[in-house]
């Protein structure tokens, strides 16, 4: 396949010299459409049901990390997303400005989704915690317990057709396991009540730390890409 000049661009831009990309249908880089059928009450309903989760978050107080956050990052892009990715917890950049992966991370986040014909307002980005660990120490077990009622809500709301974990943190919480990233990655987990198929790939802060790594990471986001695009 031809690589197309902006594609290209992306590419370098996250430090990868080669194209192995598969052929894929065009209906993948599609933007998510409402469903036929949907009423304008029930898409109302749904919209109402968003608002409040929103809100929910914005004044929770279930875990001590309500006494030091600035901001909930409630998360980011389409409610009516195809790809939904889930990162660790908000930094300091992202609890001041309420938005996740924001700074050189998101950039490279940023970067990668354009890569595969996205963008964040195509997708939804969102975090396992809503408030910031202070120091951006790993979140505590009791945290994530105390938070993720608020993912699967999301996860329920959405109803991705793919959810793409961003580091071992992320994929820990979401496979409620405690194996390291290798064993969790280069496979399809299902995840929740849905079964929604989840793929784990590493943290953009990582990948700046090791950018060597950042070939493998293309190979999951391919993957992902060609699930979105098969099912389409
Ligand atoms: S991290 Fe989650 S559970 Fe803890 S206060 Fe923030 S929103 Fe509430």
């Amino acid at each position: 396949m031809t690589v197309a000049p902006w594609q290209a661009r992306y590419l370098q831009r996250m430090g990868i010299d080669l194209w192995r990309r598969r052929e894929l249908s065009d209906a993948s880089a599609q933007t998510p459409v409402v469903s036929d059928g949907v009423t304008t009450e029930a898409a109302d309903q749904r919209a109402g049901d968003w608002q409040a989760l929103r809100q929910t978050v914005s004044a929770c107080r279930l875990c001590g990390l309500c006494e030091t956050r600035q901001n909930t990052v409630f998360g980011v892009g389409s409610d009516s997303a195809d790809l939904l990715l889930i990162g660790e917890a908000p930094g300091a950049e992202e609890d001041r400005r309420g938005e996740p992966f924001v700074g050189a991370a998101g950039k490279l986040l940023d970067n990668m989704l354009r890569a595969i014909d996205l963008d964040r307002q195509r997708v939804f980005i969102a975090n396992v915690l809503k408030c910031r660990p202070p120091g951006n120490r790993d979140p505590k077990p009791e945290e994530i317990r105390s938070c993720m009622p608020y993912l699967g809500t999301q996860v329920e709301h959405l109803q991705p057709r793919v959810i793409l974990a961003l580091g071992k943190v992320s994929a820990q919480a979401l496979l409620e396991s405690t194996a390291p990233l290798k064993a969790m990655r280069e496979q399809w987990h299902q995840v929740g009540a849905l079964r929604v198929p989840m793929l784990v790939t590493f943290h953009p802060a990582y990948l700046l730390r090791r950018p060597e790594d950042k070939a493998k990471a293309w190979r999951d986001l391919c993957q992902v890409r060609d699930l979105l695009g098969g099912a389409a």
